[in-house]
């Protein structure tokens, strides 16, 4: 259930930290992000890119979008023209893609780049040898139309807190080690922590949180 007071909570929250909140609207009906919207939440994220296309379509203007889920390339040219800020970039052609449809419609894609640091097998992801390499590319450096913003990355699902405590520490310091590498005063972002993890990435320095349950409910 859609509540009020976990809501009013986590702002209260994230207030002292200054972490902004991205309210992840996936699966969740139009009616209720607008309420949501209504109590002055202007960032959302969804994980589909249809459905996204859609509630944007239908929704106020003025929502930030935020792309949270794995992008399939032929996907990116329906999002290109509006979305704020697209979280899992993970690879060199999807980036390269991005880049194009960015220049296509004349904006310049703030992106993410989603890093892998959970113990558990994930498909998605940079390893960070690969990242370095790319990031040093001739490729990367024609991708004019692409704003690097920072990092994100998932922490495995688990009880561990410890285990979960390491992975994020790991991302903050890639996040460290990239930022030094690419000297870039928009590269400001570190997307950690969801419903059931967001406390610990806070404490390892997490400045944008993606939480969908604790605000809409369970999916
Ligand atoms: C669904 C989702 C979230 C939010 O998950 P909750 O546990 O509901 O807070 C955050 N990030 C990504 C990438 C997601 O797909």
């Amino acid at each position: 259930m859609i509540s009020r007071s976990s809501y009013d909570s986590l702002i209260e929250e994230l207030h002292g930290s200054g972490a902004t909140l991205v309210a992840v609207s996936k699966t969740k009906p139009e009616e209720d992000i607008l309420t949501v919207y209504n109590w002055g939440q202007r960032v959302f994220g969804e994980n589909r890119v249809m459905e996204l296309v859609a509630k944007h379509k239908s929704l106020p203007k003025d929502i930030e979008w935020h792309m949270i889920g794995h992008l399939q390339r032929n996907k990116v040219s329906l999002i290109a023209p509006f979305v704020t800020m697209i979280h899992a970039g993970d690879s060199e052609r999807l980036l390269k893609e991005i880049n194009k449809q960015a220049a296509k419609n004349g904006r310049t894609q703030d992106t993410l780049l989603q890093i892998k640091i959970a113990k558990e097998e994930s498909k998605y992801g940079w390893d960070m040898p690969e990242l370095q390499e790319f990031l040093l590319s001739e490729a990367f450096a024609n991708m004019k139309n692409i704003r690097l913003r920072g990092v994100m990355g998932m922490a495995t699902f688990t009880e561990d807190t410890n285990l979960i405590h390491t992975e994020f520490d790991l991302l903050k310091r890639y996040y460290d080690d990239i930022k030094t590498s690419i000297d870039d005063t928009y590269f400001d972002t570190i997307s950690m922590g969801m419903t059931g993890d967001y406390p610990i990435a806070l404490e390892h320095g997490s400045n944008m949180v993606r939480i969908g349950s604790k605000i809409f409910g369970n999916r």
